[in-house]
């Protein structure tokens, strides 16, 4: 049954603050658990113990800089909940790095975990480092110092660490190495985004774009639009973009605009996405095969039925939010609208399929990955593509029958999803002691 996109959502279940367009990543968290909340007849007590992290832990990394000084680095890994399972969450190297922002960023991956209902928890963590600042050499003492102080810590039933913002297969195969060197044992099943060769999984890097692809077909779907007669705007050309685009591309979609930091290529004509080569192919070129370039602003407020934002987050904003022409926003990136421009959104009927749902093929191949590890029997691409088809299928139904429910946003729809699981996980176990 197909309706257009709702905007009758009175916003019940109150914030603890309004939203501004610079909330940080655990403001956003708390207040999407408290507007979910207010949906949901859950436990107030469960409400406040989700509002903190379960552990944060802060460790010193000292490493040998090539010239021979030693330079020390701090490192977090926030794990916010492991009702449900071990915890599970990226490693950034970024200079931005803080304690505050993996322990919001490991709450988002709590309810992402959850709304895909993978028998994990959130958690995040990284390094305050510029990673283009080190060489090869430095970053991997890095990593391995890292992996020795968290080994405590993390492992394939405590909590498995995943690539994030610069670290990439190559850091998560050292930090396997490291750890399965100290605890005298391979065990690939500590993190995720590995090299298939070291027990990776194949389809892991197109995962998070192919699933951006499935819900936006779903979406499609469910709007009655046939993808055949849709039109589609993918801001940014990496992991997530690019593979998006090609497969909606592949299915019938009509991409008109795809974009890198330089620029956007425009063709109302629908572009061969296969031709123009990804973030990963050719770094920062979108713009030098592009007949038409328009700026990365205007790609945003075009006017075709589905936008994809895929390159950053607070793309979307109070400034723009009442020229978004696009009928769906499907959140490739994570966190591309912000609070104050969800809400225009949603006032002026634009359906937003969040990125905890639309991006979530990530972890969802992460998940495949650890259980081939652990039975140590690796599946092919078909099986893992098959899988993951099948599973967010599981998790848009069920997001579906609350929006349908509870007349609320498509946002809304998949954290009472999430936050219904973890709660009721909660009221069976209980509180220990
Ligand atoms: P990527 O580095 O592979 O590609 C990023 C793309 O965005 C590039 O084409 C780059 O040119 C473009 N870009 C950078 N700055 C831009 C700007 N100012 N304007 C327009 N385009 C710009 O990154 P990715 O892995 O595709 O990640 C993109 C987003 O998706 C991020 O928000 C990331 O957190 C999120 N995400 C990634 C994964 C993953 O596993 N790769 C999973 C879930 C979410």
């Amino acid at each position: 049954m197909a309706s257009t996109p709702d905007s009758s959502h009175d916003g019940a279940g109150d914030a603890p603050v309004e939203p501004t367009e610079s909330e940080s990543a655990l403001e956003t968290a708390r207040r999407q658990l408290h507007h979910a909340a207010g949906h949901l007849d859950v436990d107030p007590n469960i409400v406040e113990r989700l509002k903190y992290p379960k552990k944060i832990h802060e460790v010193t990394i000292p490493i040998e800089r090539d010239d021979g000084t030693v330079e020390v680095f701090t490192g977090y890994r926030a794990q916010h909940d492991s009702v449900r399972g071990p915890f599970k969450g990226g490693l950034r190297y970024h200079p931005d790095v803080t304690r505050d922002e993996c322990v919001g960023l490991s709450m988002w991956m709590t309810w992402k975990c959850a709304v895909m209902d993978l028998p994990f928890g959130g958690a995040k963590g990284g390094i305050a480092v510029n990673p283009k600042e080190l060489s090869a050499d430095e970053k991997e003492r890095l990593t391995r110092r890292f992996a020795e102080e968290l080994r405590d810590v993390i492992g394939p039933n405590q909590d498995i660490p995943a690539p994030d913002m610069g670290t990439d297969p190559q850091t998560m195969a050292w930090l396997m190495d490291a750890y399965s060197m100290q605890e005298g044992e391979t065990t690939p099943g500590v993190v995720t985004g590995k090299p298939p060769v070291v027990g990776g999984s194949e389809g892991r890097e197109e995962a998070p774009g192919r699933s951006v692809a499935i819900v936006t077909k779903l979406v499609c779907e469910y709007y009655d639009r046939p993808l055949e007669e849709t039109t589609v705007a993918v801001q940014g050309y990496g992991s997530v973009g690019a593979n998006a685009a090609r497969l909606l591309d592949d299915w019938g979609a009509t991409v008109v605009a795809v974009s890198d930091v330089n620029g956007a290529m425009y063709d109302p004509s629908g572009i061969d996405t296969a031709a123009v080569p990804s973030h990963d192919e050719e770094p920062e070129a979108v713009t030098k095969y592009a007949d038409t370039v328009i700026s990365n602003d205007d790609l945003l407020t075009l006017d075709v039925d589905v936008l994809v934002p895929a390159a950053l987050g607070n793309v979307i904003t109070r400034e723009n939010a009442e020229d978004i022409a696009a009928e769906f926003v499907v959140e490739g990136a994570n966190g591309p609208t912000t609070s104050a421009a969800d809400s225009i959104l949603e006032e002026r009927g634009v359906a937003v399929i969040p990125d905890i749902l639309a991006n979530a093929g990530g972890v969802t191949v992460s998940y495949f990955e650890w259980l081939q590890d652990i039975n140590r029997r690796a599946w092919p691409l078909e099986r893992v593509n098959d899988e993951l088809e099948a599973e967010m299928l599981k998790a848009w139904n069920a997001v579906q029958t609350e929006y349908e429910r509870r007349d609320v946003t498509w946002r809304d729809a998949a954290y009472i999803v999430a936050l219904s699981r973890i709660a009721e996980a909660h009221e069976m176990r209980g509180l220990w002691p």
